[in-house]
C-alpha cells in the first residue's frame, strides 16, 4: 500500500499530477528526492540555484510533514539509491513526473529499469507543462520549429483545472524511517555542504507559499501593465517567479487558472493585451520545453548547420571582460554586474548581453550559455538553450540575423540611464546622455573605475557580417 513519489522540478504538494495520481494509487504516499551527483558536480551549476532548491525542498520536508508524511532525502545516483529505497520500504509503486531534458529522460530509463527488475512498478506523468511534448503538433503530425504557430494552436486548447494538494498522506512508521535511514536516506544538507556558497539575499523566495504570494500580487497588479513596462529593466514590471517555474514551485494549471481570473478583472483593451502577453510567456517557455524534448541535439550545438562551423573568437580575455561587467559598454556591464550580484537578470538585458557576445566580441555563444547556467537562479536548460541560440540566431528563429546596439536598446529601454546608475555606481555622475549612447568621453573617465570600450560595435558589426556571409557558401 505504500506509494513513493519522487520529486524532481516539482518541489511542492499543491496542483501536482504525480503526487495527486500517487494518493489515488496507495493508501499511503512518502515524498522522495536525490541529490544526484552527476547533476552537482556538472560545469553549469549556479550556488544561488542550488541555495534556492534546498530552501524549496525545506519548505516541501515541512508540508509533508504537515500531512503526516515524509521527504525522505537520498545523496546517491538514483538508479541505485532509489531501488535501494524502493526495495527497504517494500513500496509497490514509484511514481514520477517526467522531464523533457536529455540528461533527465536517459537517468529515468535507467531507474525505470532498474525499478522493474526489482519487481517494483513504476508510474509517470506530464505535469510541468500545460500541454505535453505530442499534444501540440503540425497539422502533419511533427513537432512545431516556430513559436508563432506553435502559440496558436496551444492557446486554443483546453487547459485543466488545477488539482487538489496532498494531504493526509501517512507516511511511515518508526521501523520504516530506520530501514530508510539504513539505505542512505538523511537530513538535507545546506548548500555550503554541498560546496556551494551564495552569501547574497536570493532573488526570489524559495517555497510554494512564497511564490503563490508572489503570483497572486503579481495577478492583482503588475500583470495588467506587463506590455507597457517589461521591457524597462530599471522596472519592477515582471513576475520574477523564473526561478519557482524552473523548480515546479507553482503548478501551471494554478498560473493559468490566476491569468484566467485576470482577464476578467481587466478594465482595459491595454490591460487584456497585457495579461495575454504574460500568457505568451508561457507558451514561450512550453515552446522551448517541446523543442528540447523534440530536438535534444540542441543542447549540444546550433539548430541551423550554417553555424555549425562559425569561426568564432576564442578570445579568453574578451570573455572575461563581459563576464565582469568590464566591456565599457554601460548596458551590458550594468546587466552582468546585476547577475553576478544577484543571481538574476532581466529580460531585455539578456537579450542585449547575449547579442553583445555573439555579434560584438563574436564570441561562441555557448559559452555565454554556460556562464548564464552557473549564474542564474532560473537557469534551465530549455530556456537558456532557447534564449542563447535565439539571440545567436542559430536556432528556431524565423528572423535569419538579429544584430542589437546596445546604445539604441539602452536609449530605447533605460533611457534615464536609471538601471546603468544602479549596477554602476561608479558612473553615477556621468551624464545621461553619455551613459545610453556607451560613448563616454576619456576625460569622463579620469579617475573612475571604469574601462574605455574593448570593441567598436560598428567595426564589429561589419566583421561579423563578413564572417557570417562566408559561412553561407561553406
Ligand atoms: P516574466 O516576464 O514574468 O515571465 C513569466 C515566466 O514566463 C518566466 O518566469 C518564465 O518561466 C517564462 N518565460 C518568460 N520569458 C521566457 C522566454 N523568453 N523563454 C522561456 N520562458 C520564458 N528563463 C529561464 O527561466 N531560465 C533561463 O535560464 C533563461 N535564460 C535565458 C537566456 C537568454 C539569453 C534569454 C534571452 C532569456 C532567458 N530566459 C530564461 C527567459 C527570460 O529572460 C526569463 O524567463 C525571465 O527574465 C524571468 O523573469 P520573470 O519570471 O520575471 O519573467
Amino acid at each position: 500500500d505504500l506509494v513513493l513519489f519522487w520529486h524532481r522540478r516539482d518541489l511542492r504538494i499543491s496542483d501536482n499530477v504525480g503526487l495527486a495520481s500517487a494518493q489515488q494509487l496507495g493508501s499511503r504516499v512518502v515524498g522522495l528526492f536525490c541529490l544526484d551527483p552527476d547533476i552537482l558536480q556538472r560545469d553549469d551549476i549556479a550556488p544561488a540555484r542550488i541555495k534556492y532548491m534546498l530552501g524549496c525542498l525545506q519548505h516541501l520536508q515541512q508540508a509533508y510533514a504537515q500531512a503526516n508524511s515524509q521527504l525522505l532525502i537520498l545523496h546517491d545516483r538514483p538508479s541505485q539509491a532509489i531501488p535501494d529505497l524502493a526495495t527497504a520500504l517494500n513500496a509497490e509503486i514509484v511514481v514520477w513526473n517526467r522531464d523533457v531534458e536529455p540528461y533527465a529522460k536517459s537517468r529515468d530509463r535507467t531507474v525505470s529499469e532498474a525499478l522493474q527488475q526489482s519487481g517494483i512498478a513504476v508510474q509517470t506523468y506530464w505535469d510541468r507543462l500545460l500541454h505535453a511534448p505530442g499534444d501540440i503538433l503540425t497539422g502533419s503530425q511533427n513537432p512545431y520549429t516556430v513559436y508563432t504557430p506553435f502559440w496558436k494552436n496551444w492557446s486554443r486548447q483546453q487547459k485543466a483545472d488545477p488539482l487538489p494538494s496532498l494531504e493526509k498522506a501517512r507516511g511511515l512508521t518508526a521501523a520504516e524511517l530506520e530501514a530508510a535511514e539504513k539505505v542512505g536516506a538523511g537530513s538535507l544538507p545546506s548548500a555550503e555542504g554541498l560546496g556551494f556558497v551564495w552569501d547574497a539575499p536570493l532573488p526570489q523566495e524559495p517555497g510554494e507559499i512564497a511564490a503563490r504570494e508572489k503570483l497572486n500580487q503579481f495577478v492583482e497588479s503588475a500583470i495588467f501593465k506587463y506590455s507597457e513596462r517589461r521591457n524597462f529593466p530599471a522596472v519592477d514590471g515582471t513576475a520574477g517567479l523564473s526561478a519557482a517555474f524552473k523548480f515546479g514551485i507553482l503548478g501551471v494549471r494554478t498560473v493559468w487558472a490566476q491569468t484566467i481570473a485576470a482577464e476578467g478583472r481587466c478594465y482595459s483593451d491595454e490591460a487584456r493585451d497585457s495579461v495575454r502577453t504574460w500568457q505568451q510567456e508561457l507558451a514561450w517557455r512550453e515552446f522551448y520545453e517541446h523543442v528540447m524534448y523534440f530536438f535534444p541535439e540542441l543542447a549540444e550545438g546550433p539548430y541551423r548547420p550554417r553555424w555549425q562551423n562559425f569561426p568564432w573568437s576564442d578570445d579568453r580575455d574578451r570573455f572575461q571582460a563581459w563576464c565582469e561587467g568590464r566591456t565599457g559598454y554601460p548596458i551590458v556591464d550594468a546587466a552582468m554586474c546585476q547577475l553576478n550580484q544577484t543571481g538574476w537578470m532581466h529580460n531585455r538585458c539578456r537579450m542585449i548581453v547575449a547579442s553583445f557576445l555573439t555579434k560584438d566580441l563574436i564570441v561562441n555563444w555557448q559559452w555565454g550559455e554556460q556562464y548564464f547556467m552557473q549564474h542564474l537562479v532560473d537557469g534551465d536548460l530549455s530556456a537558456n538553450n532557447g534564449g542563447w541560440q535565439w539571440s545567436t540566431s542559430s536556432g528556431m528563429d524565423p528572423k535569419p540575423l538579429r544584430i542589437f546596439n546596445p546604445a539604441s536598446q539602452a536609449q530605447k529601454y533605460d533611457p534615464e540611464a536609471e538601471y546603468i546608475r544602479r549596477w554602476l555606481p561608479q558612473l553615477k555622475s556621468v551624464d545621461t546622455k553619455y551613459l545610453v549612447t556607451g560613448q563616454i568621453p576619456p576625460e569622463e573617465l579620469d579617475g573612475l573605475d571604469y574601462p574605455a570600450p574593448i570593441v567598436d560595435h560598428k567595426q564589429q558589426q561589419r566583421y561579423f557580417k563578413e564572417l557570417y556571409q562566408q559561412t553561407k557558401t561553406t
